[in-house]
């Protein structure tokens, strides 16, 4: 069978291992595998949230509510907006989906730093367009002005903090850019670690409302990573209501779980949960800072939940990755950027404390 042509160009997304591949393959017991490979929230689910889940499983036969109003509701006042401006995703994933979907036409060109997450790439492939990079894996205002002058990308995207480098990028910066292109382009701001940047330097702050009077303009969010919901799948998009009517036609009804619905609901009134999780991942990002120059080896100042460490040429991180793996630790080799980096999500106390003793025995 003969597949559309641009899916030659695609590379199948390569998810962080999963803890029962590890049990399978190198027969370690299930509790003794750390996995720190997917950002995901070492303190887990929030108690409310999970209680919430469990009274509500009889609900699983029931379709949820399509209009999500009151998810939406929620959103709308934690971030002071109307909800007429947020589309709901399984996942910002979706969103970015929904957004390729109705912008790209085959050859169209989409703007985006050196090394960044690798969903935007995919979803453009998928609709035929063109990728761009800049130069750096930090978005440099000059960087992205010179390649939409001279690509006039559909989209632009500004991903901050950046994954898989845990950099950020200043509101200013990010607002230059954004007043720098005209309105048949679109620029998305992607803050799926955004809380880790507020809470660290509130100059890196970008708030929905920072942007949403610009025609041209979306933020995106996920309850993935500070609310502890990775496996729940649900995102959101904010932006004015024209963009918001526009990425509805792609949305197919009910693409988000009855169960998903009330666990994002829920994890909006614990807000604690968020506050907590972040105060033990500042406490512990410092041991790994202090791991790396401990150890002789480099690291990209994180504004995001895990952290990238950066090997000299006597050190290879597919190297250092596997070996890790074979003792039951999984990290993200980042080679298939071109980075001799990893990229480590911070865990727990004892997460943490296991990694580095594995990792201080294969230096
Ligand atoms: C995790 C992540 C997302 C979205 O994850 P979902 O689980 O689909 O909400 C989006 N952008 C970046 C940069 C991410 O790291």
């Amino acid at each position: 069978m003969k597949f559309r042509e641009v899916l030659d160009n695609i590379k199948i997304y390569e998810a962080g291992k999963p803890i029962e591949l590890v049990v399978r393959e190198f027969g370690i017991n299930p509790q003794d595998v750390v996995k720190l490979a997917s950002n995901e929230n070492p303190k887990g689910v929030s108690p409310k949230v999970s209680e919430a889940i469990a009274n509500s499983a009889s609900k699983a036969f029931l379709y949820p509510d399509d209009s999500m109003f009151e998810l939406k509701d929620g959103l709308a006042n934690k971030f002071d907006i109307e909800s007429s401006n947020i589309i709901i995703g399984a996942g910002s994933d979706q969103i970015l989906e929904f957004i390729s979907r109705v912008l790209l036409e085959a050859n169209d060109k989409v703007l985006m730093s050196a090394v960044t997450f690798a969903m935007y790439e995919v979803y453009a492939r998928q609709m035929g367009a063109e990728i761009i990079r800049t130069n750096s894996y930090q978005h440099i205002v000059d960087e992205f002005v010179d390649g939409y002058k001279a690509h006039k990308p559909k989209i632009i995207y500004i991903c901050t903090p950046n994954n898989p480098t845990g950099d950020a990028t200043t509101k200013d910066d990010v607002l230059k850019i954004i007043n720098s292109v005209d309105k048949d382009t679109l620029v998305v701001v992607d803050g799926a670690y955004m809380e880790y940047a507020s809470a660290k330097d509130k100059k890196y702050q970008i708030t929905p409302n920072d942007i949403i009077d610009y025609e041209n303009v979306i933020y995106l969010g996920t309850f993935s990573k500070a609310y502890g919901l990775g496996g729940m799948r649900v995102g959101y998009g904010i932006a004015n209501d024209n963009i918001i009517k526009a990425l509805h036609k792609m949305r197919p009804p009910f693409n988000i779980t009855t169960l998903s619905l009330l666990a994002g609901i829920e994890a909006l009134k614990d807000e604690e949960f968020v506050t907590d999780a972040i105060a033990l991942h500042q406490q512990e990002i410092k041991r790994y800072e202090e791991f790396a120059k401990d150890n002789g080896f480099n690291y990209i100042d994180s504004y995001t939940n895990f952290i990238t460490y950066i090997f000299d040429d006597n050190m290879s991180s597919t190297d250092i990755s596997n070996k890790l793996l074979q003792k039951g630790i999984i990290i993200r080799d980042l080679a298939s950027y071109n980075m001799n980096a990893i990229r480590v999500t911070v865990g727990t106390q004892n997460q943490n404390s296991r990694l580095f003793e594995e990792f201080k025995e294969i230096l």
